[in-house]
């Protein structure tokens, strides 16, 4: 009797705030098949698929440090400031931000 149930489960990253879908291949603060990268925090990351280079890869997203929903690395999404940021909770705790933070996403949306 054959298990047919091998095929590798794809893992999807997802963002939450933008809706970003992508497979990722690793969770976590050293990607695979890398020797000497150890990233600023865990996050989903992907090898990257234009390059031949196995030691490349793409940070695809994190958690929020704070509230913890997933979200990509894109400007829109999060903010990386010591830690991983979702925007909403950057805008809940705006002063807790240095102020060229601040400057910076106030900049950024036109409101
Ligand atoms: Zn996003
Ligand atoms: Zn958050």
């Amino acid at each position: 009797m054959e298990e047919t149930t091998r095929e590798r489960r794809q893992k999807t990253f997802k963002c939450q705030s933008c809706g970003l879908n992508c497979p990722y291949t690793s969770y976590g603060q050293k990607p695979p098949n890398t020797r000497a990268i150890v990233l600023l925090e865990e996050c989903y990351v992907t090898k990257d698929p234009f390059s031949p280079d196995k030691e490349k890869f793409l940070v695809l997203g994190s958690k929020c440090s704070l509230c913890g929903v997933t979200v990509c690395v894109g400007s829109d999404c999060s903010l990386f400031y010591t830690k991983r940021f979702c925007l909403r909770c950057v805008n809940k705790n705006l002063e807790q931000f240095p102020h060229q933070i601040r400057t910076e996403l106030a900049k950024k949306s036109p409101r």
